[in-house]
C-alpha cells in the first residue's frame, strides 16, 4: 500500500519549505521530497536559498565587507589594526558553519511540526501520485501537490560550465584562492554581490553585461550613482559587451566579445557566468499529465499559484515573478492557508528588492520611469544620507533614498534607496505600503532619532518641499 498525505511537495527550497511548514501548522498530513546532496552526498533542505544561494553568499557579503571597513576606513574612524589579514579557508568554513546550522535547522523544524522529508527526486505522476526516485523507486499519493522545484542558472554556449574555471554562482562561493584577476558574465544581481565579494579580497574584477543600461530593473537615478561607486570601488563594468567564446588554457580563460568598437580579448583566472536562472521542469511531471507552462517556460500558475491541473500548485522560482526567496516564501504559505479554506493572496506590488553589495541597493513598487511610461504623475523627494546624522556616524553617508508619490492622491507608488542597510531601511516603505500609504503617512510617523530609517522620513517630507535637514526651494505653505 502506499502512503497517502494530505499535501505532497517536490522543493524544500524557501517556497516548498515554507508551504510544508505552514501547511502542517493547520494540520495537514504533509510529505516534503527533495534531492539536493552536499558535496559530501548529504541530504540538506532549504534548497538554492540556504545552500548556494542567499545565505552563504551573505556570510561572504558579511565577512569581506568587515575587512574592508578595517582596512581601508578603520584608520579614518580611529582604529589601528597590526597585522590585519585574510584566512580565506576561516572565511568560507563560517559561510559552511552558517549554511549547515540553517539547513539542520530547517530539518528540525520539520520534526517539531511533523513534517515527513523523503530525500530523492520527485516527479508528478497522474492522479496526483508522486513518484519519488532514490537508491530505488518509490510512490505516494496526495491530495495536493505543490510544486517546488526551483531555478538553475543558465548555461551559455559561449561559456559553457566546466566547474572549475568557468563557474556558476555556487562555483564562485568556493574559489579556494582569491583570484587574481575574476571575469564575470553578466552584471545583474549575482554578478555585483559576487563580484563584490572578490574584488574586497583583493581581485581585478571585470564585468561584462550584454545591456547598454545598468541595472535597468532599478530606478534609473539609483543605477546611475550605484554604476559611479562600484567603478570607483574598482569593479571594470562594461556595457553592452557581447561574449563571442571562451577558452581555457593553462590555467587561465580567455574570452573574446564584442561591444560597439569591436572584439575584444580578456584573459582572466576565473570566470564566473552570472546570466540569470532558469525554472527547473525538466522531469517534474510526466507528459501525460500535461503540465502547462508558460511562453518563458516556467509552469503557468493564476494568480493564486494554481497550475492547469486540479489540486496541483506551483510556487516559488518556478513560476512567474521575480525570483526572490522572500517571494517564494509568501506563495508557499498562501497555497498552505488556500488548500485549507483561507482566502489569502500575495500582494505583488510590493515585493522588496534588495541587491546587497556596499551601498546597498534597494527598491518596493514602481520606478520613476515606469511611472513615467504609465502616464503617471508622480511627485518626488529625495534625501541624502549625507545629512543623516547615524550615516556621519558611521562614516558610511554616500547614497539617498527617493520616494514617490502619486500627484493626484499622494499614495506611495515607489520607495527606492541606494546607501548603508538599505536592505533594513526597506522594510518599513514595504510596510508603509502594503497599507496603502500616503507620502503624508509617512510624514506623520515619528522615526526614532539617530537612525538611517530617518532618511526616509525627510524623503517623504522632500516630497513636500519641506525637509527639515536639508535645504529646498521655499515654495511657501504646504
Ligand atoms: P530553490 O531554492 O531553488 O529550491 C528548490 C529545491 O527543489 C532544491 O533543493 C532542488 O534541489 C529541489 N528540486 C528540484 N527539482 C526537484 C525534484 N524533481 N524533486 C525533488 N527536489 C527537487 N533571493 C533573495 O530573496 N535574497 C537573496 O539575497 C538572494 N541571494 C541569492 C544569491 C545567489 C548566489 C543565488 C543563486 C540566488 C539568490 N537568491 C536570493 C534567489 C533565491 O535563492 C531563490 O529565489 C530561492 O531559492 C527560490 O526558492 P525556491 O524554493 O523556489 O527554489
Ligand atoms: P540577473 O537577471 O540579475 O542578471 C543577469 C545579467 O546578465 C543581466 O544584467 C543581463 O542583462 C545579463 N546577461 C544576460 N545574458 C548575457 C550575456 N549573454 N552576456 C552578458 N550579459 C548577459 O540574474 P543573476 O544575477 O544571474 O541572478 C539570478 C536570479 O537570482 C535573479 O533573478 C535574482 O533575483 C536572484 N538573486 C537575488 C539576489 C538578491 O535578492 N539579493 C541575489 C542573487 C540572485
Amino acid at each position: 500500500m502506499t502512503d497517502r498525505y494530505d499535501l505532497v511537495v517536490i522543493g524544500a527550497g524557501p517556497a516548498g519549505y515554507t508551504a510544508a511548514i505552514r501547511a502542517a501548522q493547520l494540520g495537514l498530513k504533509v510529505a516534503c521530497v527533495d534531492d539536493w546532496q552536499t558535496i559530501a552526498g548529504e541530504a540538506a533542505l532549504g534548497g538554492t536559498c540556504l545552500n548556494a544561494g542567499c545565505i552563504p553568499s551573505k556570510a561572504l557579503l558579511e565577512t569581506s565587507e568587515l575587512f574592508v571597513q578595517a582596512r581601508d576606513h578603520g584608520s579614518a574612524l580611529g582604529l589601528k589594526f597590526k597585522g590585519l589579514g585574510l584566512d580565506l579557508s576561516a572565511m568560507l568554513a563560517h559561510k559552511d558553519k552558517v549554511v549547515s546550522e540553517l539547513t539542520r535547522g530547517i530539518a528540525t523544524l520539520f520534526k517539531a511540526n511533523g513534517v515527513t522529508f523523503i530525500p530523492g527526486r520527485g516527479k508528478l505522476l497522474l492522479n496526483n501520485i508522486v513518484e519519488i526516485s532514490a537508491k530505488s523507486k518509490s510512490q505516494i499519493e496526495a491530495e495536493h501537490v505543490i510544486l517546488a522545484s526551483g531555478s538553475t542558472p543558465v548555461n551559455l554556449k559561449s561559456a559553457p560550465f566546466d566547474g572549475d574555471r568557468i563557474v556558476d554562482s555556487q562555483g564562485a562561493l568556493e574559489f579556494k584562492e582569491v583570484p587574481e584577476r575574476l571575469g564575470i558574465i553578466g552584471a545583474g544581481v549575482i554578478g555585483l554581490e559576487l563580484g563584490s565579494v572578490w574584488r574586497r579580497l583583493g581581485a581585478e574584477v571585470v564585468l561584462l553585461e550584454a545591456q547598454e543600461n545598468f541595472l535597468s530593473m532599478a530606478d534609473e537615478q539609483i543605477a546611475r550613482e550605484a554604476l559611479k561607486q562600484f567603478t570607483a570601488q574598482g569593479l571594470d563594468i562594461r556595457l553592452g559587451s557581447r561574449v563571442l567564446e571562451s577558452k581555457v588554457e593553462k590555467g587561465a580563460v580567455t574570452v573574446r566579445y564584442q561591444d560597439k568598437d569591436g572584439d575584444h580579448t580578456e584573459s582572466v583566472d576565473r570566470l564566473i557566468v552570472a546570466v540569470g536562472r532558469r525554472p527547473n521542469t525538466v522531469g517534474l511531471a510526466s507528459d501525460d499529465n500535461r503540465l502547462l507552462l508558460d511562453e518563458w517556460g516556467f509552469v503557468h500558475v493564476d494568480e493564486h499559484c494554481c497550475t492547469n491541473l486540479p489540486k496541483v500548485y506551483a510556487v516559488g522560482d518556478l513560476v512567474r515573478g521575480p525570483m526572490l526567496a522572500h517571494k517564494g516564501m509568501e506563495e508557499g504559505v498562501m497555497v498552505a492557508e488556500r488548500i485549507t479554506g483561507r482566502e489569502t493572496t500575495v500582494n505583488y506590488d510590493v515585493v522588496p528588492s534588495v541587491i546587497y553589495t556596499q551601498p546597498e541597493i534597494a527598491w518596493v513598487g514602481k520606478t520613476e520611469q515606469a511611472l513615467k511610461a504609465a502616464g503617471i504623475a508622480c511627485r518626488t523627494g529625495v534625501f541624502p544620507f549625507a545629512a543623516n546624522g547615524r550615516a556621519k556616524a558611521m562614516g558610511q553617508a554616500s547614497g539617498f533614498i527617493k520616494v514617490l508619490a502619486d500627484s493626484s492622491t499622494d499614495r506611495v507608488l515607489g520607495v527606492h534607496l541606494i546607501g548603508p542597510h538599505c536592505s533594513e531601511v526597506v522594510a518599513p516603505a514595504a510596510l508603509a505600503m502594503s497599507f496603502g500609504a500616503s507620502n503624508e503617512d509617512i510624514m506623520l510617523t515619528m522615526f526614532a532619532h539617530p537612525t538611517l530609517s530617518e532618511a526616509l522620513h525627510e524623503a517623504s517630507l522632500a516630497v513636500a518641499g519641506h525637509a527639515i535637514h536639508m535645504a529646498q526651494p521655499r515654495r511657501g505653505k504646504s
